[in-house]
């Protein structure tokens, strides 16, 4: 279809994708005084609705990541004012918890791994404390017996990410930005500087850049010449969530792997009026979900991890792996009430780092490939894609991950 008659006027920035990188975008470049266009078919429905919103630098440190960490703890130094920002604008809590996050020793093998782990971290100066049996069942009372040790990390943190997706859409509709609920089915080129993009309605729109910002999706919008398309692919996972009694959940963040087989349990705020959000616990461990409130409250038990093309298809034997772990690990678990089965695509890159800044293509600007902390790389992302837009350069913090870096990264 000609993309025509019906071009509408431009905006400054036409964001595509209204996950939480995109609308995070979309609302810093409406501060910065630019006019914005978000278009999405389904706002929410992507990865940003899936995941757990672990913030966590240190328990999702590999080898060899280290550019990768830097940029993390960047991030993450920023959620406390920007978890703030978003409450004061929209008037709504995003379940920014300051609980820390412990891992769990499987068995002796494993806690030689962690202890690795810890030492690791150590030398990048990050704070992390290994535990005895006894300091684990302290932190995490109904933790599975006879388990051998494992590690502290204080500083990892958690979000509510489908609050903080509510909230950034609020934020977003508020600040005057267009939001059009439509697929884009083609980036349009005028020569070659991109000018808009057309709906798969046939409705052209004109901006004067176009960020891409589709999540998994990011390479496969049409229009672009193959080798311009981001080089992002789809990693399939599920999280399951459950509901609790309060007196039975983790206190804190619980990680494990178990034969072999990572688990993370994410205790979300309980049911009712938020509390705590934003306030940090007064010891590590001891979170709003232990300030002597009785109820219930969701847990995020994740996440499974295939290359499954872009099926979103549950698949019950994943189901099955993540309740066993995390049973394995939390016995109450088998008590549950089963709530929801979420399945996304993590945006993979081929570094396991992002992508964000311009392109070899005038007007092209994209952000993803946030694999698995998109959550927790969203304020920098949106911070500094403003910045890129109203000033002309992409923050020093974000050099190294520019989308068309094509020596080996430090990073794998
Ligand atoms: C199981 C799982 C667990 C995770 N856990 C964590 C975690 O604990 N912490 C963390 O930091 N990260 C986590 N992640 C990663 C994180 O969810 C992602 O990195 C992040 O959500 C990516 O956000 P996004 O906005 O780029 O993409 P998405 O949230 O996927 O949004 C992309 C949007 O683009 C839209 N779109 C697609 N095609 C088009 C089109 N043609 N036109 C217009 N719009 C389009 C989609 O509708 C969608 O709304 C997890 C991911 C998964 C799958």
């Amino acid at each position: 279809m000609e993309p025509t008659e019906r071009r509408r006027p431009a905006a400054d920035v036409l964001v595509i994708g209204a996950g939480v990188i995109g609308l995070a975008i979309a609302w810093r470049c409406r501060q910065r005084g630019l006019s914005v266009t978000v278009v999405d078919p389904a706002p929410g429905s992507g990865a940003s609705r899936t995941a757990a919103g672990m913030l966590a630098p240190v328990t999702e440190l590999h080898y060899g990541e280290q550019s990768l960490l830097a940029l993390n703890l960047a991030s993450a130094a920023r959620y406390p004012s920007f978890a703030a920002e978003l409450q004061e604008v929209t008037g709504r809590s995003i379940g920014y918890r300051r609980s820390g996050t412990v891992v769990a020793a499987w068995d002796a093998a494993d806690l030689a791994a962690l202890r690795d782990l810890a030492g690791f971290a150590a030398t990048l100066g990050q704070p992390v404390q290994t535990l005895t049996g006894r300091e684990l069942r302290a932190l995490v009372p109904g933790i599975a017996p006879g388990l051998p040790g494992g590690l502290l990390a204080p500083e990892d943190h958690q979000v509510d990410n489908r609050r903080l997706h509510g909230a950034l859409l609020a934020a977003v509709a508020g600040s005057g930005a267009a939001l059009i609920d439509a697929p884009v089915a083609r980036i349009d080129l005028a020569g070659d500087r991109v000018n808009g993009v057309t709906l798969a309605d046939g409705t052209a729109l004109a901006a004067g850049t176009v960020v891409l910002a589709a999540g998994a999706h990011s390479g496969r919008i049409a229009g672009l010449p193959e080798g311009a398309r981001p080089r992002v692919h789809p990693v399939k996972g599920q999280t399951v969530r459950l509901r609790m009694a309060v007196e039975t959940m983790p206190p804190l963040i619980l990680r494990g792997t178990v034969k072999g087989a990572p688990v993370y349990l994410v205790p979300r705020d309980p049911d009712g009026p938020a509390s705590g959000d934003g306030a940090a616990p007064a010891r590590p461990g001891v979170g709003p979900a232990r300030g002597g409130r009785s109820g219930t409250a969701e847990l995020v038990i994740g996440a499974s991890s295939e290359e499954a093309g872009f099926d979103c298809t549950p698949r019950a034997g994943a189901v099955y792996e993540l309740l066993r772990d995390a049973q394995s690990l939390l016995p109450a678990v088998s008590e549950a009430e089963l709530v929801e089965v979420s399945t996304g695509l993590r945006p993979g890159s081929p570094d396991n780092a992002p992508l964000i800044g311009r392109t070899g293509i005038d007007g092209l600007v994209v952000a993803t490939g946030h694999y698995r902390n998109g959550v927790l790389l969203t304020p920098i992302t949106g911070d500094g894609v403003a910045a890129l837009l109203a000033d002309g350069d992409l923050p020093p913090a974000l050099d190294a991950f520019q989308p068309e870096r094509r020596a080996p990264q430090e990073v794998r």
